[in-house]
């Protein structure tokens, strides 16, 4: 092992989570290796470059507060920061922090072995380098894993063609071009009109008609910023006892208890502030289906009464629950197929047959192209994951582990992957709140956690596999209560063909984050730990 470098932990990912899990480690005294495909900082802000790519939680949330001063000094420009300026942002974060010479860029975890002879894993990079490490901490994000379907005839293709979260880095330029777009979940619907505002024909295939809300984008407001800004602790910790971890001005009315004016009202009032606070209309919109009807109803309203073609308008139009699937937030998306070059193939009607050398076939004709755009999403949540050799005890895999779907116990930890923890693994709140400081709270969980070891002198922990069943099981409970499990959604695996169905986010972040507390309380209940021999 003479090649071998020696780390207290190697951290897979340098996006958002990775960046601040180096932090925190360095801070402790640790010596951590950060492993990161890219060559930059990132993560999904550095993979996801399409045209359009915006955050949908407010820049003022989406930010990191492990740092006041960090907090307090940089300045967001808009409502909904771009891809650009959160990039910028991380660049900042990355140089502030003086975090980059631990970091190897271009280089992909091939493999990470648990040896239980010396509790330490060994862990394989493509460019050659190996670790011997304590702790392997995965911050491979919940949505990096890109979905590309298995269409026949792509290698005929010769025209461009693109994945929404594999975008090149050099600027793309569709003037006067007849463009596909595949998919119509969020990265379509925020890609869809700046396509169209250059090409010369864009064709959209839909599988599932999505809803969305309008962004109602802005710059923002300096007196805003200042009043945020005043108080921005409290207004973190405000956010942290909500739902959703997000400020999204929840409602603590039922949809079903008002009149059906009031709801109306209501709905337009939330319309015209934009965004996903739309979902926070009414208490129970995410939990029974008669009220979230009443929410699908009017987005279905503002459709037909969006687009012009009545055809074009049916195709659009969601039938399910809507947030079922994750909602979409846009700008101009339905307005988009108003222009004449502009339209939609409902691959339900019209099944995709085959790319070709020109373009797409599908049962009812042959469509030419120059580009073609796939914004087909992400295997969700468990694909960074799998897509490792990750072997734990008794070299059992991950896939193996989770062939029934992914188990752990509080999507931070797995039964028999001993010292190995996730950032936002599925079992945690992660997707369905603020993802930046749902990230941090892992990171500062995790990083509690191995300080907890060292005072305590273990030197292994992990999942007792009855916390993790019983975790489990809690988790699809909580989730039973809502609309989630109703609908086809990347939530449920259901978009990757023979994916196990299960629903992987945990429902609401102040259960869960006092759960983490009791858990810690308690001494780690329901880990196992073995102590230093
Ligand atoms: P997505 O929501 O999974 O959408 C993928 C789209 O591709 C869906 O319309 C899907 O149809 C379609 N599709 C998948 N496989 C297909 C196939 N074989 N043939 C035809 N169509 C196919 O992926 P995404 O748009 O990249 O978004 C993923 C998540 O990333 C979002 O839900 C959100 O959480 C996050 N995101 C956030 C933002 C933001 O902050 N604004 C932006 C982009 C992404 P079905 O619906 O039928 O599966």
């Amino acid at each position: 092992m003479s090649n071998t470098r020696q780390v207290d932990a190697v951290v897979v990912g340098a996006g958002f989570g990775g960046l601040y899990m180096l932090h925190r480690m360095r801070k402790q005294g640790l010596t951590a290796r950060v492993i990161e495909a890219g060559d930059g900082v990132g993560g999904t802000w550095y993979w996801n470059r399409y045209p359009g790519a915006r955050c949908d939680i407010q820049s003022l949330e989406y930010s990191y507060q492990f740092s006041n001063e960090l907090q307090q000094q940089w300045e967001w420009s808009e409502r909904y920061a771009t891809q650009p300026e959160i990039l910028r942002y991380i660049n900042h974060v990355a140089d502030r922090f003086d975090l980059r010479h631990d970091i190897s860029f271009n280089a992909r975890v091939t493999s990470a072995d648990f040896d239980e002879s010396r509790n330490r894993w060994v862990v394989n990079t493509d460019t050659g380098e190996t670790f011997d490490s304590r702790f392997v901490v995965m911050a491979t994000g919940c949505l990096s894993s890109a979905n590309l379907p298995p269409i026949p005839g792509l290698a005929l293709f010769s025209g461009d063609w693109y994945h929404t979260g594999r975008w090149p880095h050099e600027p793309v330029n569709f003037s006067g071009k007849r463009v596909a777009v595949i998919g119509t979940g969020s990265s379509a619907i925020q890609s869809i009109p700046l396509i169209a505002e250059q090409a010369s024909e864009l064709v959209v295939f839909q599988r599932t008609a999505n809803y969305s809300v309008p962004a109602h984008n802005q710059t923002l407001d300096p007196k805003r910023v200042a009043e945020v800004k005043a108080h921005y602790p409290q207004y973190r910790a405000a956010n942290r006892e909500t739902a959703f971890h997000a400020d999204f001005g929840y409602s603590d009315r039922n949809a079903l208890d008002v009149s059906a004016a009031e709801r109306a009202a209501e709905f337009e009032r939330r319309w015209a502030h934009g965004g996903l606070p739309f979902m926070a209309s009414f208490a129970d919109l995410m939990f029974n289906p008669q009220a979230n009807q009443t929410a699908a109803e009017f987005i279905r309203g503002k459709i037909s009464s969006i687009v012009k073609d009545p055809e074009t308008a049916r195709k659009l139009t969601p039938s399910g629950l809507v947030g079922c699937k994750r909602l979409c937030v846009d700008t101009n998306y339905y307005a988009t197929y108003n222009q004449p070059h502009v339209s939609l193939v409902d691959i339900n009607a019209e099944p995709i047959e085959t790319v070709t050398t020109d373009g797409i076939r599908t049962s009812a004709r042959d469509y030419a192209f120059d580009a073609i755009v796939f914004a087909t999403g992400f295997d969700a949540m468990t694909g960074a994951m799998t897509r490792v050799a990750i072997r734990g005890r008794g070299g059992r895999s991950i896939q193996e582990a989770w062939k029934e779907g992914p188990k752990t116990y509080l999507g931070l930890s797995v039964n028999g992957f001993p010292n190995l923890f996730m950032i936002t693994g599925p079992g945690s709140p992660s997707v369905l709140t603020n993802m930046l400081p749902s990230i941090e709270h892992h990171v500062d969980w995790i990083a509690d956690c191995i300080q907890w070891t060292d005072q305590k002198q273990v030197a292994a922990i992990e999942a007792a596999e009855d916390a993790q069943e019983n975790w489990v099981a809690h988790v699809n409970e909580v989730g039973e209560t809502s609309v989630y499990p109703h609908c086809n959604s990347w939530y449920l695996g259901a978009n990757v063909p023979g994916k196990p169905r299960v629903f992987m986010p945990y429902l609401g972040f102040p259960p869960y984050a006092e759960k983490c507390r009791q858990v810690v309380a308690a001494d780690y209940e329901g880990f196992i730990k073995q102590h230093v021999a």
